[in-house]
């Protein structure tokens, strides 16, 4: 999963960064209001943190941008406290949920882990498919009731492929998802790490559809 900061405070979007990594996404930042326009609406992230009071474009402006444009991604938007008109500005600009600051980053993971959810089609914080079960709140997935020991990259797959498990998905999106803005992107790195994964996984539950990409799910037929 790939995650946007857009933040001024240079302090606070380290912090969300950090606790985000912690969390198994990435993160790409941005600091004013422009830059984070631009990254929203030019690259498909799965969620964005967004800071309202932002040097250039404030972040009301910033998120009805990405909306009349079509951008449909999750954004949970960061208010002052008291400042109630802050949240209606924000819900009716398209914000799906907010933290007013200052926030506990516990609570602030609980509500993006709601949104990421959700915005794949699943409503319990635990995602199952076949032997495999996602615990989003922990980062851990286990098959069979035993943790799967996962590098920080291969659980960013999988748990990308079990939030759109049904789904045939192509190397390019999942490289879009799982690499930050700044990776040298090769496509072959994909393929060597879905080598990696079905091998801890089990080969007949991440099959490659010839052409255009991988399935991760109960296979359909034997052919
Ligand atoms: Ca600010």
């Amino acid at each position: 999963m790939r995650i946007l900061v857009v933040e001024d405070d240079p302090d606070l979007n380290r912090q969300l960064k950090e606790a985000l990594e912690q969390s198994g996404y990435v993160v790409d930042t941005a600091f004013d209001g422009e830059e984070g326009h631009f990254l929203g609406d030019t690259e498909p992230y799965d969620a964005v943190v967004l800071d309202l009071g932002l040097p250039g474009r404030d972040g009301v402006s910033v998120l009805k941008g990405w909306r009349a444009a079509g951008r449909d991604m999750p954004v949970l938007i960061l208010t002052a406290r008291d400042r109630w008109s802050d949240k209606v500005e924000g819900f009716d600009a398209g914000a799906d949920d907010y933290v007013a600051k200052p926030f506990h980053m516990a609570e602030l993971l609980a509500r993006l882990r709601a949104l990421l959810r959700r915005a794949s089609g699943h409503a319990s914080s635990e995602i199952a498919c076949g032997p495999l079960l996602l615990d989003t709140s922990a980062a851990r997935i286990m098959k069979d009731g035993i943790p799967l020991k996962l590098t920080p990259m291969e659980y960013r797959l999988l748990a990308y492929m079990m939030h759109h498990q049904g789904e045939v998905i192509s190397r390019t999106r999942l490289t879009e998802h799982l690499y930050d803005q700044d990776f040298d992107r090769d496509s072959n790195t994909i393929e060597v790490m879905i080598g990696r994964v079905r091998k801890k996984i089990g080969k007949d539950l991440l099959q490659t559809v010839r052409g255009l990409g991988y399935r991760l799910g109960p296979s359909e037929d034997s052919g």
